[in-house]
């Protein structure tokens, strides 16, 4: 199939559901990936927070090979080895949230969460966040601040309400004796890559226990390495309920899950589930995922490269940049204007960004992305941002 060809099949049978850039992907080492007229990129996408291994890691694919000539599907009313490794990985990971859940997608992995608050509290309220993403099926979707996300989809689902983050105050008024549970992202990523004060997720633990209510998190994002720890919530010392993760746990190939502490209760046979969760191909993927990260040091890698990052973003000299922040490799540059034209210029100089809201680029390189890479990449931004109008590349 030559390109033409590729994006006409493209156009004709999309759902129609995305906002398509001209660019055929075709292959990806590291930070890098290539176009089908063997271009490089460089990806600080990582498919919003996917790559975090960077793409066609070795140990991945070798695992992904290995395993799809054994066993690839397993309902888990099953035992199997691939399964047993993977949760007693996730099982030691966070102190605290022993048993796990699997399923395929970050918002199943809200959805699991939801319920298992709810079943296990008997309480119907949840409480989340002003600017929080959660997902797209309709229990995450309600927790879902933007109304972009769900105007169109109501009546959602009931019993949910949202509080302004980083906010004590309104988080004491908003969790009662009706609350299941209060919902957050430790760094909240699709809102503006804003970043929980640790003394505000300790007032949160403080506040939940003393009225019954469970403390959720979603890590989907900032999750495995991403932020300079294995999950964002180990910056502010408090253990959750529930963490919820999924997109780069198994090193790319689909899977969600769901840590749980001992204040869940009521899970027994038939109150959830899941088809595919668990299967031994993602399985055997995620414990190549984080044996990995975890080998390679990652999250000390994206400590250190994200501080290294963080400061030279900050030494650019632009009076279109409004604030710089985040933690680790999960950067928003905020902009005193719209942002859509400033990630064209960088995908016209072969540099892939994300937004988060209108006017914050949004950067969430591989963790492996290297040295050179990094500085290519703040020199490319300084010159973008040189300019109230980006021109075209040449
Ligand atoms: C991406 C994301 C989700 C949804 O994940 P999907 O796999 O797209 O369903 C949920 N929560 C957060 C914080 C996310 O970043």
């Amino acid at each position: 199939m030559n390109a033409k060809e590729i994006f006409e099949i493209e156009s004709k049978y999309t759902s129609g559901l995305y906002t398509k850039q001209p660019i055929i992907f075709v292959r990806g080492q590291g930070a890098s990936l290539w176009d089908i007229d063997d271009v490089e990129y460089l990806d600080c996408a990582s498919g919003h927070g996917v790559a975090n291994l960077g793409h066609a890691h070795p140990k991945v694919a070798a695992a992904l090979a290995e395993q799809s000539t054994k066993l690839i599907t397993l309902f888990e009313s099953f035992y199997n080895d691939q399964r047993a490794a993977l949760m007693q990985k996730m099982g030691t990971l966070v102190p605290g949230l022993e048993r796990v859940f699997f399923c395929n997608s970050g918002t199943e992995s809200v959805e699991a969460a939801i319920k298992f608050a709810r079943i296990s509290t008997g309480r119907p309220g949840i409480v989340a966040a002003m600017r929080a993403f959660h997902g797209r099926t309709m229990g995450s979707l309600s927790a879902t601040y933007n109304k972009k996300y769900r105007e169109g989809f109501e009546p959602l689902v009931p019993g949910y309400s949202h509080v302004p983050y980083n906010n004590i105050e309104a988080l004491d008024k908003a969790i009662t004796s009706q609350t299941a549970a209060f919902l957050l992202e430790v760094v909240q990523g699709e809102g503006g890559v804003y970043v929980a004060d640790p003394a505000y997720v300790q007032a949160a633990r403080r506040i939940c226990d003393e009225r019954g209510a469970l403390l959720i998190v979603d890590e989907v994002q900032s999750g495995f390495g991403r932020t300079g720890k294995m999950f964002a919530i180990m910056h502010t010392g408090v253990t959750p309920d529930i963490l919820c993760c999924a997109k780069s746990l198994a090193g790319g190939v689909p899977m969600g899950a769901v840590l749980i502490g001992p204040a869940v209760k009521n899970l027994v046979p038939g109150v959830h589930g899941s088809t595919f969760g668990g299967n031994p191909l993602s399985g055997a993927a995620a414990v190549a995922a984080i044996t990995a990260i975890q080998e390679e040091d990652l999250a000390g890698q994206a400590a250190e490269k994200g501080v290294y990052l963080k400061e030279k973003l900050q030494e650019i000299n632009s009076p279109l940049i409004r604030e710089v922040r985040g933690q680790g490799l999960m950067i928003g540059i905020e902009l005193k204007q719209k942002v859509q034209p400033y990630l064209k210029a960088l995908q016209e100089r072969h540099i892939l960004a994300l937004n988060a809201g209108l006017t914050t680029i949004r950067l969430l390189p591989p963790l492996v992305i290297t040295k050179v890479q990094l500085d290519h990449l703040v020199k490319v931004l300084a010159e973008v941002l040189a300019t109230e109008a980006p021109s075209s590349a040449e």
